[in-house]
């Protein structure tokens, strides 16, 4: 059994009762005492200066039928929700539905209460609103209690975040507090026996690992941003559930004193345009990047590179493309000098249209393009821009 216990070391300083964003804590007679409202959240743990609070939390065998939902961290961004959020919704939508559960939705910041709706329209029949100044910019600590403290209390069986930086940091936090597994960059999620199945490459992408956390609960997992599909609003009952949230700043051990936005943030994001002209190895060198940047602006598209590419230094790693780059699905992939090793396919296998260029025929990329060209790309991409040019100029677009 999980459990707190605040032992003799208590001097009674009063600073947990401060930080229990649940109000569980107050002192009698100098001594802390932890009450019924305690979510075993951990917040007050680590800030005793005295060691004096320790939470033991179970690693055996849980009762798995207590815990039930499928629930989503649904990322917002300067008053918006990240599309992933909604992709994760579609997937928490089909697990739920063949579980018989019912699909949750986490949102934290500040204001977010307008984003409620949205979620609910796209499937969520909880939406748990948790707002605080201090919830504006994310911070390890405050995000991490509030959402520990969230699944203590309504124990949910599956938690879904976004692999983004946010999701990414704030996931393994999570699973750290709560003595449970998680996978990271899903690239598949099912059920299997009534278990989450969750799918992700292996060993360095030659393999798809099928992983199932048979005794822990909530079984957790992280997925990509353009791995799943935005579903279709469901317009399913919901209900819209205020989280009461107290934090103090200095429970919050991080502070954003500012923020900085990366050189790369002015050029078009790979995982939000239409047509991405990629390029590789067989670019040959930065200068030849040039060549992409014209073609990509001409078709209003983002400049996207291999591994191999970003290894070189020709183009920032924002626009890596593949199992540890991003992972894209425009309507139009144009891979340039780019071979099609498993790990770059993994990124961009769901376009919708792909055409390769490159100058060897037996290049692998060929197997999933909808058209190859076999051709040096210092000459195919001069000519390709010119005879897009010509249709854009011809379309008045
Ligand atoms: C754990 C792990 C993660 C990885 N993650 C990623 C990832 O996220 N993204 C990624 O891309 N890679 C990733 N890789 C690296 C991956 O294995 C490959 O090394 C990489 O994708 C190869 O890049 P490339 O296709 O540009 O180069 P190459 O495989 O060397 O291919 C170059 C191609 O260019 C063609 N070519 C050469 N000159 C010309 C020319 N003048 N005109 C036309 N064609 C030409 C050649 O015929 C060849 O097909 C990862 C590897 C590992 C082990
Ligand atoms: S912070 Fe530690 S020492 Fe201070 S009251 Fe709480 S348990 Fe006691
Ligand atoms: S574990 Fe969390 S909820 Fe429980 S007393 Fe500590 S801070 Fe409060």
């Amino acid at each position: 059994m999980a459990g707190i216990n605040i032992n003799e070391k208590c001097v009674g300083c009063g600073i947990c009762v401060k930080i229990c964003p649940f109000g569980a804590i107050s002192l009698v007679n100098k001594k802390a005492v932890i009450g019924d409202a305690c979510t075993l959240c951990g917040a007050c743990e680590s800030s005793c200066k005295f060691g004096a609070i320790q939470i033991e939390r179970c690693v055996g065998k849980v009762d798995t039928s207590q815990f039930k939902g499928v629930w989503i961290f649904a990322e917002a961004h300067e008053g918006k929700l990240k599309n992933v959020a909604f992709e994760l919704l579609g997937k928490a939508r089909d697990l739920a539905k063949e579980l018989n559960q019912e699909v949750g939705a986490l949102i934290l910041g500040k204001n977010v209460k307008p984003l409620a709706q949205e979620l609910a329209k796209f499937g969520a029949n909880k939406v748990y609103i948790a707002e605080h100044l201090l919830l504006e910019d994310y911070s390890t600590d405050a995000y991490s209690n509030i959402i520990v403290g969230l699944i203590s209390k309504h124990k949910p069986n599956i938690v879904l975040y976004p692999a983004t930086r946010i999701g990414r940091d704030l996931a393994p936090r999570v699973a750290a507090a709560l003595n449970l597994g998680l996978t990271a960059d899903c690239t598949g999620l099912s059920i299997k026996d009534g278990l989450l199945l969750q799918t992700r490459p292996a060993f360095g992408g030659n393999i798809m690992a099928d992983i199932l956390c048979p005794n822990t609960r909530p079984q957790m997992a992280t997925v990509r941003p353009n791995v799943f599909k935005k579903p279709e609003p469901s317009g399913a009952a919901h209900e819209i559930i205020g989280v009461p949230v107290k934090l103090e700043p200095f429970a919050i051990r991080t502070k954003t004193k500012e923020i900085i936005k990366s050189e790369a943030s002015g050029a078009k994001k790979i995982d939000e345009v239409d047509v991405i002209v990629a390029g590789g190895r067989g670019m040959e060198c930065k200068e030849n990047f040039k060549l992409l940047e014209e073609l990509a602006e001409t078709l209003g598209g983002a400049v996207g590179a291999s591994r191999v590419a970003v290894e070189n230094g020709w183009i920032p790693k924002a626009h890596q493309v593949g199992q540890s780059g991003t992972t894209v699905s425009p309507k139009v992939y144009i891979a340039c000098g780019i071979s099609g090793t498993i790990q770059h396919l993994v990124g961009m296998k769901d376009s919708k249209f792909i055409i390769a260029i490159n100058k060897d025929p037996a290049a692998p990329i060929f197997n999933f393009s909808d058209v190859g060209i076999v051709g040096d790309v210092k000459e195919v991409l001069p000519k390709l821009k010119e005879e897009i040019a010509k249709i854009v100029k011809a379309s008045g677009q």
